[in-house]
């Protein structure tokens, strides 16, 4: 199937230029599309006869072969002879493997990421991801301790071993609870592994002197806001991507925007779902993330994420019986996001919806410090799947469950893979 230049411009504004922010960045003529450099000028072009083998290239190679591909080829026409060479170098992960009638999800590949690290509340105060409260409209006026790294990972174990029985391959982010994706908890990463990073980055010149300086003296609390965080999430992305995943979930639960510092409950309650794109001005200016941007740009993830995003909110909707989030219920919605056509559903461009390589999908199924859901958040009285947790979090995971069968049934990924 081929693409038109106007097939990407439809897909740049629909989905991808946050509110004109990629104007002066991208510029479409009626045969070509090419990025633009901080001078405003033509850097690399993309022509409508080379877009689908683009598009396929992007979704299939890395990052180092993608710039060494930007730099060579610039603003050329690829001949014939290099557009072909292009195909051979692909490999081809992205099919989907045979249909099994007995497992519905055979060897399909499905990656989950669960938010965060932190499993208990003492390690959970580095980065933030707790709350603690007293609800005063219970009846039992108990204080309440939530950790978003914890349920998040409870979440994920139940969800693999209901994708496990209908036959999936799966791999979460980090294996073991209360550990990041360095297999360790952050504390330990800190005492053992912190100085050996940030040598070794130095080294590479990822890190420049003055930097590396200021970070070396960081206590735990300030380099995990200045480094960790986001070091940790590339790490991630970098196991997701080895993967090949058909698709990839990412799970988080959400705090109402409004009630901080979250010390009593809300009566609010929302449920919102990320996919990728909705760039700013300046989310261009790193090479690696026009690369990624390229990719979205050419192919059909943003496309398919939309589909696992809608069939995502549909399940919330349906088993935990919540409200969609609208643009306006939230700063961050408000300033960050484009809307898509399905509510609660929104383009948002956080690390992992940029640089994750496939169908993607970014929930926020509830929010953890609402007057009911806190309650029962913390009412252990599910165990099945080796996992003993609250039911809430049994339906949040059997919510992604259903949207991860549902998506494998739509015509336009049977066809195209993932
Ligand atoms: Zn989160």
């Amino acid at each position: 199937m081929s693409q038109t230049i106007a097939d990407c411009k439809t897909r740049f504004e629909k989905y991808l230029n946050l509110n004109g922010a990629l104007n002066d960045h991208v510029l479409f003529e009626s045969n070509a599309f090419y990025i633009l450099n901080d001078k405003k000028e033509k850097e690399f072009a993309v022509y409508a006869n080379e877009s689908k083998i683009l598009a396929d290239f992007f979704e299939n190679s890395s990052v180092t072969e993608q710039l060494k591909l930007y730099k060579l080829k610039g603003l050329n026409k690829l001949s014939k002879k290099q557009l072909d060479s292009l195909v051979i170098t692909m490999n081809d992960d992205s099919k989907l493997p045979k249909p099994n009638p007995s497992k519905p999800l055979y060897n399909i590949r499905i990656a989950i990421d669960p938010g965060h690290f932190s499993s208990n509340f003492e390690d959970s105060k580095v980065e933030g991801k707790y709350v603690k409260l007293v609800n005063e409209k219970a009846r039992k006026k108990d204080t309440i301790t939530l950790v978003e790294g914890q349920l998040t990972f409870l979440t994920a174990q139940v969800l693999k071993n209901m994708l496990e029985e209908q036959g999936a391959k799966v791999i979460l982010s980090r294996n073991k609870e209360n550990t990041t994706a360095f297999n360790q908890t952050y504390a330990d990463w800190y005492k053992n592994r912190r100085n050996k990073v940030l040598d070794s980055l130095k080294q590479k010149k990822e890190l420049d002197e003055d930097k590396y300086k200021i970070l070396k003296q960081f206590p735990k609390e300030k380099l995990f806001w200045a480094f960790f965080r986001d070091y940790e999430l590339m790490e991630r992305v970098k196991k997701i991507n080895g993967f090949y995943p058909h698709v990839s979930v990412i799970i988080h639960y959400n705090v109402d925007e409004k009630n901080s510092p979250w010390t009593t409950a809300s009566n609010r309650n929302n449920s919102m779902c990320f996919i990728s794109g909705a760039f700013g001005t300046k989310d261009l200016t790193r090479p690696s993330n026009k690369l990624h941007f390229l990719r979205l740009l050419l192919g059909k993830q943003v496309q398919q994420s939309e589909t696992i995003g809608r069939l995502t909110m549909n399940s919330f909707e349906k088993n935990l019986k919540i409200t969609r989030a609208k643009k306006t219920d939230t700063e961050y919605l408000a300033k960050n996001t484009l809307s898509t056509n399905y509510q609660g559903l929104f383009c948002r461009n956080l690390i992992l919806t940029r640089c994750i390589n496939s169908p993607l999908v970014y929930g926020e199924s509830l929010y953890q410090d609402n007057a009911k859901e806190c309650t029962m958040l913390s009412t252990c009285n599910y165990n099945d799947y080796g996992v003993k947790t609250s039911e809430r979090v049994y339906l949040v995971a059997k919510s992604y469950y259903e949207a991860i069968m549902n998506y494998f049934k739509e015509p336009e990924v049977k066809i195209s893979g993932r």
